[in-house]
């Protein structure tokens, strides 16, 4: 990473670190308030579940995907938490997530359309509607094809590019800070597939509240 952050500051001037920065911070913060609105949301009105509690369970699980940048070496954990924290039964688990870590990726989707629009001012290329919801359907396409393993959503992202017309030398003004990306992206992508395992269960009824709220059984005496 500092290679490719040495080539490219090396190449375009250290100017050209700012706007990096703050791809960074729009990248974070999408995925931040995507958590905070998004799945808080649904925890609390469609699961009728307590959010903190969710995730103080999922805790572990998201430091995993945030070190490593892949959900599908994340998910062992995310199993054992949605399993072991919240009480999300095993047959539910074991097909909701790893069908997720494939398909479910908000975060790779939010990195994608942030960084396309990121190209387009670098190169001074002006976009218009039609443009953006362009964007905004290839960027949830390719997030669906998108595979659960580090760098994965950069290479979908000259689909992204390509479907508006896009210089796809953008690319590598992004390599360099692909990797901090990344853990952010991975990070809400496996914690949205923990949101849809338990939602799943609630509705289907293999939920264990206790375990989710941590209840200890009262022991007889
Ligand atoms: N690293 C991401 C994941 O495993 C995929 C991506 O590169 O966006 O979820």
């Amino acid at each position: 990473m500092f290679a490719l952050i040495a080539w490219v500051s090396g190449t375009n001037g250290p100017g050209v670190l700012l706007p990096l920065g703050k791809v960074i911070l729009a990248v974070y913060l999408g995925c931040l308030l995507h958590a905070a609105l998004l799945y808080c949301g649904l925890i609390l009105c469609i699961g009728k579940l307590n959010p903190i509690r969710f995730f103080r369970g999922i805790a572990d699980a998201q430091l995993v995907a945030f070190s490593t940048a892949s959900s599908a070496g994340t998910l062992p954990v995310n199993l054992r938490c949605t399993q072991k924290n919240l009480g999300v039964s095993e047959s539910i688990s074991s097909f909701v997530l790893p069908l997720g870590a494939t398909l479910n990726m908000d975060g790779t989707a939010i990195y994608q359309g942030v960084t396309a629009l990121f190209v387009a001012q670098a190169y001074g290329i002006e976009l218009n509607l039609p443009h953006y919801l362009t964007i905004i359907v290839s960027a949830t396409l390719a997030s669906i094809g998108t595979a659960g393993v580090p760098g994965a959503g950069m290479i979908m992202l000259s689909l992204v590019l390509g479907s508006v017309g896009l210089p796809l030398e953008g690319v590598a003004l992004i390599a360099g800070i692909d990797r901090i990306l990344d853990m952010a992206r991975t990070t809400l992508n496996i914690t949205g597939d923990a949101v849809g395992a338990v939602l799943i269960a609630r509705g289907e009824g293999e939920l264990n509240e206790d375990v989710y709220y941590e209840r200890t059984p009262l022991v007889p005496l």
